[in-house]
């Protein structure tokens, strides 16, 4: 089955200075991969359309909305100490968020599909940016598949190797989502405690650096069948970051290209629509490979 690929040639252009991991290379080398000979047949192109502002504000504030589009106005700007906007930084965000909600609504129509983004947006808070993310894209694409496709579960999965604050803070009172975070701790941001539990909807993974491999996989296996035990979910969205692969310069990890599909292998089986949104990794040559082995399982 092909795999709908949400694009937007926007988010190549948020540019948050030179030198900064979360460039315009990481999303081109992701992109270019895609567009292989291996994959020809399996993916459907789709250039994504941006978030409406009703959509972004079941996630953040008008005041925060505002804010970000005053700095995108006066040509960019700093938001925190590694979170930089430029001009066109904010619509980048908008159609950024769009693509995930247009991947949600396209899984729960039948077709797996990966909203192949950039900034991203995990760490994203209500009221603040974060840690490279403007928008929560995961958290509006939840709130879009809930308030307008008539889901009434929607199980979020996070394996980028840092905690999901922002997601987190997000929907940790929403028993309509639950969040289950495999991290590296300690590490940024500092939250992610496996005693973080919300209303029983947080389901927290943390782990050192350095583990075999298989142990990082089976543990989040475990985690998701925990989180899914008489709650079954009508999506499953993927917080798809690719930094917690071996060699990334953010964290410790010690993943492999082979290893994302064996989770989307995992979890196809509970028959289940999956989405999933690009999130951090920082090592173009590397994540170009994993991002085509995660896309080639959605295919499946
Ligand atoms: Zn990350």
């Amino acid at each position: 089955m092909p795999v709908h690929v949400f694009h937007h040639p926007l988010s190549l252009s948020h540019n948050p200075g030179p030198g900064h991991p979360e460039s315009s290379e990481r999303l081109a080398a992701i992109l270019d991969e895609l567009r292989g000979p291996s994959f020809e047949g399996m993916i459907c192109w789709r250039e994504a359309s941006g978030a409406n502002e009703h959509q972004l504000l079941r996630a953040h504030s008008e005041s925060y909305l505002e804010l970000l589009r005053e700095v995108a106005d006066r040509g960019g700007g700093r938001l925190d100490a590694d979170t930089v906007m430029g001009r066109s930084s904010y619509e980048a965000a908008v159609v950024g968020a769009g693509a995930a909600i247009e991947a949600a609504k396209t899984a729960l129509a039948g077709q797996p599909a990966f909203a192949a983004i950039r900034p991203p947006g995990h760490h994203a808070l209500r009221d603040a940016a974060m840690g490279f993310c403007l928008l929560n894209n995961v958290v509006i694409a939840a709130r879009a598949a809930l308030e307008e496709s008539g889901a009434g579960r929607v199980l979020i999965v996070d394996w980028d190797v840092h905690h999901g604050n922002g997601t987190q803070a997000m929907v940790e009172t929403d028993p309509r989502i639950r969040y289950v975070s495999l991290h590296q701790w300690p590490l940024y941001p500092g939250t992610g405690r496996a005693d973080e539990r919300g209303v029983g909807n947080i389901f927290n993974v943390p782990r050192p650096p350095g583990l075999a491999r298989s142990t990082y996989v089976g543990d989040l296996i475990a985690a998701v069948a925990f989180a899914v035990d008489g709650w079954r979910p009508d999506l499953i969205l993927l917080s798809a970051g690719f930094d917690a692969m071996a060699g990334d310069p953010l964290a410790g990890f010690t993943l492999e290209p082979e290893d994302y599909p064996i989770w989307v292998g995992e979890w196809r089986r509970m028959g289940v629509p999956m989405a999933s949104v690009l999130e951090g990794g920082y090592v173009p040559s590397r994540i170009r490979r994993a991002a085509g082995e995660h896309v080639r399982a959605l295919a499946e």
